[in-house]
């Protein structure tokens, strides 16, 4: 079986757009396998056809098909002619060295101008399974199902599938920018937002060199991991020791964290806009800390002046997202330990309820304008590709800020 057919749902519904979705999960699926010589990806009549060349081994093309995002499902399958006896000849000398409980034949015409019909194809050849192996036919609840799916010139046909991620493929929803900490959480919010087709950016605020490089090399770890999910990464990173030094000189212990939450969104909406990403996210869920209570939340959005704070993780505990962070593969980075810049100059009791007035009088006492025009300045980015470019240094390539693709900021006039 030299072929594989992918099969995409959600975007099959998406109307006019849907030769677009089609190109954009065709590019991405091409992508994912660009490593391997002789690969081709075609889209033929509502399915996509991946042939991943002779050299590729399965268990490599399976993990990759697994993780491409508008993926619904994919089998490996073997094209032949559309004459009914080629085809069920072909499907019992696959059959070969298996013994399933019993069997059922599912056909699917994305030809109908075939001479028989769908159910007409599975009694064909079911008939003659039956009658060349003696398995019994379940048509509720089979073991094996033979997959049939006629097409123009040629039929394919496929005996075990496998899920895909669902989703819509990356690219088709905007840019986004995730404030990445190296909790568990934040990843998982990426993660969800790649789902959903946007291209996510990453921004860190670490405090080296006041704190180890822990969270930064941790960061770059999480970015690279979460980079084989969307096929290209940039992971910014902010120096943000100083300014929660200038915090904690000039305001009232409960009020800091609020406060750093504060500083570390506006500086992202300003990274935002230059990189043209749409909105924010973050890894907040109500309740699960004291900065993220109701109160705080809209203390924190109160902040940001224009793009929406998407926080995919609101109504989720801390279960769920640990569970879903062990399925992406985040988890066993996320709980190394390391030092978080919200670890420094944090209050034993901060404020569960800050509020607004309060927080903006201590911010009165600090130069904002200044502190994030020297945060956005002095960004650093790195680039991360997967698969990985042979010459790419291991975690990425880093690059000065700046240069985003020769593209001018939207916000040069500001
Ligand atoms: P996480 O597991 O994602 O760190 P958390 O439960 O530890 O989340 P907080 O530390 O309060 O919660 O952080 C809330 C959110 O703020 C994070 O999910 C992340 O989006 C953002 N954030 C916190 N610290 C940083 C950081 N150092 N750099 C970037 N974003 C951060
Ligand atoms: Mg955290």
């Amino acid at each position: 079986m030299d072929s594989v057919i992918v099969h995409y749902q959600e975007i099959a519904l998406k109307g006019k757009n849907r030769p677009w979705f089609v190109e954009r999960l065709v590019a991405n699926l091409r992508a994912a396998l660009g490593d391997l010589e002789g690969a081709r990806v075609r889209a033929i009549m509502g399915r996509i056809e991946v042939t991943p060349g002779p050299h590729a081994a399965w268990d490599t093309v399976r993990e990759r098909l697994g993780r491409v995002f508008g993926v619904a499902n994919f089998a490996r399958a073997r094209r032949v002619g559309r004459n009914i006896d080629e085809l069920a000849n072909a499907v019992i000398a696959d059959l070969n060295g298996r013994e399933p409980r019993s069997f059922r034949v599912t056909a699917r015409r994305a030809d109908k101008t075939y001479a028989l019909t769908s159910p007409e194809i599975e009694r064909e050849v079911g008939g003659r399974i039956k009658a060349a192996r003696d398995w019994r036919v379940d048509l509720g609840n089979p073991e094996l199902v033979v997959r049939i799916e006629i097409l123009a010139r040629e039929a394919f046909y496929s005996l075990d599938r496998h899920p895909g991620p669902g989703g819509l493929p990356s690219g088709v929803s905007g840019p986004v920018l995730c404030l990445l900490s190296g909790g568990i959480d934040s990843p998982v919010a990426a993660y969800r937002l790649m789902k959903r087709g946007c291209r996510v950016r990453f921004l860190h605020f670490h405090s080296y060199p006041i704190l180890s490089h822990a969270s930064r090399d941790k960061v770059r770890e999480l970015a690279r991991h979460l980079t084989a999910y969307q096929l290209t990464s940039r992971l910014y990173q902010v120096a943000f020791g100083d300014i929660q030094r200038q915090v904690m000189l000039s305001a009232p212990p409960p009020l800091r964290v609020v406060l750093y939450r504060r500083l570390m969104v506006r500086i992202a909406e300003r990274l935002a806009r230059r990189i043209r990403a749409a909105a924010l996210v973050t890894g907040e869920s109500v309740g699960q800390v004291a900065s993220q209570t109701l109160e705080n939340l809209a203390v924190i959005d109160a902040a940001v002046s224009g793009l929406p704070v998407l926080r995919p993780l609101v109504g989720s505990d801390k279960d769920e997202i640990s569970g879903e962070a062990q399925a992406i593969g985040t988890y066993p980075i996320s709980i190394i330990p390391d030092q978080d810049c919200c670890q420094l100059f944090t209050p034993r009791h901060p404020a569960t309820r800050a509020s607004r007035r309060d927080v903006e009088a201590a911010e009165q006492a600090l130069p904002l304008q200044e502190l994030v025009d020297g945060a956005v300045a002095a960004v650093e980015r790195e680039e991360f590709s997967f698969p990985p470019r042979p010459n790419a240094p291991a975690a990425g390539e880093r690059h000065a800020v700046g240069d985003e693709a020769g593209q001018p900021p939207p916000d040069a006039s500001r």
